[in-house]
């Protein structure tokens, strides 16, 4: 089993501002990602990374008329182990909750969208893998255009629902493409690991990016641990920062 890769404060957003990879990732935008006609699926393991990953992606493609399905693979009952006060009965009700008020301050309203829930163990969705890729089998559509989290993300759950999704959309003969989240924690800014060849940059204008900051203040569970039992916050300050870059990265 790999070491959790997840650890300290992560990479700061001041260093990726720095990154040569970074700066040279070309922009692609979201008429040739998401052809007209097509429909984009995102498949988000927890309550948050659809907006964590692909908020200001969502956004324009909601604005520019394209059909969006959200498939939420767990509902995210694991993010406070040990605490009382978020227990992962009241998590299970919360996260999801929250990420329909942080759709709604998105501007996209969550009537509009599919969204699918899968009911999947929040840190065992490994343990899970065929039967979550038979599931997703049931949702895909040949011309859909999959964005998932990607398969060398560093998160087990990640992960998982990467090669799950990757294999389910081959399967449908979808598009299948690839979204960081955790590589930005801890990843390098000139890590060999990101697999830069095939990375392009979706631009965001910055009423898209000020909706996603908004946005992200809904995951009021994960903005703050639990001080009783010592437990920090899932996303810092500094995580929050590093997600809000004028762009989102998509591998192809
Ligand atoms: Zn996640």
């Amino acid at each position: 089993m790999k070491a959790n890769p997840i650890i300290g404060l992560g990479t700061p957003k001041q260093a990726w501002t720095a990154s040569r990879h970074l700066a040279e990732v070309p922009t692609l935008d979201i008429g040739t990602l998401v052809p007209e006609g097509a429909r984009a699926v995102i498949i988000a393991p927890h309550p948050d990374d659809e907006i964590l990953g692909s908020g200001g992606l969502m956004k324009q493609l909601v604005d520019a008329g394209r059909e969006l399905q959200l498939i939420s693979v767990t509902n995210g009952s694991a993010s406070h182990p040990g605490s009382q006060h978020w227990s992962p009965e009241r998590l299970s009700v919360i996260r999801p909750l929250e990420s329909a008020e942080a759709l709604r301050r998105l501007g996209v309203n969550p009537a509009d969208l599919r969204w699918v829930r899968g009911g999947f163990p929040d840190s065992g969705v490994a343990t899970r893998e065929r039967e979550l890729r038979e599931f997703l089998g049931r949702y895909l559509q040949a011309k859909d255009v999959v964005f998932a989290t990607w398969c060398d993300d560093g998160h087990t759950d990640h992960e998982a629902v990467g090669r799950a999704a990757a294999a389910a959309a081959l399967a449908a003969g979808a598009t299948f493409h690839e979204v960081p989240i955790w590589a930005w924690h801890w990843a390098s800014p000139e890590d060999v690991r990101i697999p830069w060849a095939r990375a392009c940059k979706i631009v965001l204008d910055s009423q898209t990016l000020a909706r996603k900051r908004h946005a992200m203040q809904a995951f009021a569970s994960q903005l703050l641990g639990d001080p009783q039992i010592g437990l920090p916050p899932v996303l810092s300050a500094d995580a929050l920062e590093r997600l809000l870059q004028p762009f989102e990265v998509v591998f192809l």
